[in-house]
């Protein structure tokens, strides 16, 4: 089963429920069979038949994946060039050791290029200019820290060749429990992903692109008896789940952090707040500015404008105070980066929290287009921005 809606594990889930797979006497082979087999129909859906594919596969089980992915795609008449990355003497496992004796014996359809360093890869681009696409499963979901040479210049030429790429259960480089990248990662068009969703998918969107979860044949049974029944995230691909935070204007959670001293408290925010986690945030507050203080406003443009220094924030004393909503903004961007952020309620029309309108610096009971300082900041950072106002629409 093809499927959107997947609950999300970590990588070291992921091993034990292998684990546990083989222990309920489920053969690795066949695990391995149909992951490749699925990546090759995958393949066919989506690009056709008759393909020139360029393989990239490593030594461990990733790569016996891609080496049965090979096998299939032969029968739909594609042409192949595969790199192994490492020595054939170090291919891990019993199965992929297997696939791989299989592939020697294709040698008159299948071209065989073995890269143990770097002057190996010499000539990976000529053979990636012709490809129509190029399959990664060099490593897979057990990668930890930055990758090794030859992995990483492996890595480097796929991102360059323009050429789509289907990366195997996760694409090298990336950490798929945490989402990170040491250095260099693949850069995929399309990852297909097997059993579950992988937990840091959801960081990486730039490097997983479209992700596919398929069944490989493991039945709910193992998957209980190997992490237990304890919760897991839902989400459908492509939204945050909801145990990932959000920021919130701290005044719509009854903070009094207004010029004034007072807040903003919002029902709906707070509604919110009991079904998921919203951290508290004022960025006047974090930008330097005491409370009380003088109430502000944006002269020259909007948030966007003030971050590139075409227009400035002054308050009722005509003091100016750009500064320290550029700070504010930037200090709240540290906080949604440290804690994984894609989303953030903000105070609608707030010099520095608004977002679509503000109040006009020069005349505050009129309105004008743009986005509050730290509102235009986080959204050029890729976090999704709304208001108060917009929760009846969105939640
Ligand atoms: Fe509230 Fe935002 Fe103003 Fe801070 S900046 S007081 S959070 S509206």
């Amino acid at each position: 089963m093809l499927g959107v809606k997947a609950e999300a594990i970590t990588a070291e889930e992921m091993a034990k429920v292998d684990r546990k797979a083989a222990e309920f006497g489920i053969p690795s082979i066949l695990l391995m069979e149909n992951a490749g087999g699925v990546v090759a129909r995958i393949i066919t859906e989506k690009f056709g038949t008759k393909l020139k594919v360029v393989v990239f596969v490593g030594t461990g089980n990733n790569g016996g994946d891609g080496l049965v992915a090979i096998r299939h795609l032969m029968s739909k008449r594609a042409k192949v060039n595969v790199f192994l990355i490492g020595d054939p003497g170090d291919i891990r496992t019993e199965e992929a050791h297997l696939n791989w004796n299989v592939i020697q014996k294709m040698r008159q359809n299948v071209k065989i290029h073995v890269v143990k360093s770097i002057p190996d890869l010499k000539g990976v681009a000529r053979y990636l200019k012709r490809a129509d696409v190029i399959i990664d499963a060099m490593l897979g979901t057990g990668l930890k820290g930055p990758l090794r040479e030859p992995f990483a210049s492996a890595a480097r030429l796929v991102n360059v060749s323009k050429v789509p790429v289907v990366s195997v259960d996760a694409p090298t480089g990336l950490d798929p429990s945490t989402g990170e990248v040491h250095g260099v990662a693949v850069k995929a068009t399309c990852t297909v992903t097997f059993h579950r969703m992988k937990m840091g998918f959801l960081k990486a969107k730039g490097y997983v692109g479209e992700v596919i979860v398929a069944d490989i044949g493991i039945p709910p049974e193992v998957e209980a008896a190997a992490i237990g029944k304890r919760r897991r995230l839902r989400w459908r691909v492509g939204e945050a789940p909801k145990e990932i935070p959000k920021l919130v204007s701290a005044c719509l959670l009854g903070v009094n952090c207004r010029y004034n001293g007072q807040n903003n408290l919002n029902e709906k925010v707070m509604q919110l707040a009991a079904k998921e986690v919203l951290i508290p945030v004022c960025p006047e507050q974090l930008g330097g500015l005491g409370t009380p203080r003088e109430p502000m406003g944006i002269i020259g443009g909007g948030g966007s404008e003030v971050l590139d220094g075409k227009a400035r924030v002054i308050n009722e004393s005509g003091r100016n105070v750009t500064e320290n909503l550029a700070r504010g903004a930037e200090e709240v961007l540290k906080i949604a980066r440290s804690l994984g952020v894609k989303g953030a309620i903000l105070k609608a029309r707030s010099p520095s929290c608004g977002c679509g309108k503000i109040h006009d610096g020069t005349s505050p009971s009129r309105l004008v287009k743009g986005d509050g300082v730290t509102a235009a900041l986080l959204k050029r950072n890729g976090i999704q921005v709304v208001t108060e106002d917009d929760l009846d629409r969105i939640i």
